[in-house]
């Protein structure tokens, strides 16, 4: 598992509010490059809440709850894809 990132010191983590924070893409950018740029599919993340969400077991409730801020037509891209990993 590696995670790729860029650290933007000034965000705050989505999460707990934490400085210092790391971009997640909720849809991968392996499996969807075509929404590597979007807005509303990267989220700022401290360390402890991005690892979270790359976790493959814990991580899928967690998944779930950062899918929900996708367009209403991008959650069931999203539902479709959690299925299948
Ligand atoms: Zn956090
Ligand atoms: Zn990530």
């Amino acid at each position: 598992m590696s995670i790729t990132v860029n650290r933007v010191y000034d965000e705050q983590c989505c999460v707990c509010g934490a400085r210092g924070c790391e971009r997640h893409h909720i849809l991968p950018r392996g499996a969807f490059p075509q929404y590597i740029k979007s807005e509303w599919n990267i989220v700022p993340l401290c360390r402890h809440h991005h690892n979270l969400a790359h976790h493959r077991a814990h991580g899928r409730w967690f998944k779930m709850k950062l899918a929900e801020r996708l367009p209403q037509e991008i959650q069931e891209l999203h539902k479709d894809y959690l299925s299948n990993i």
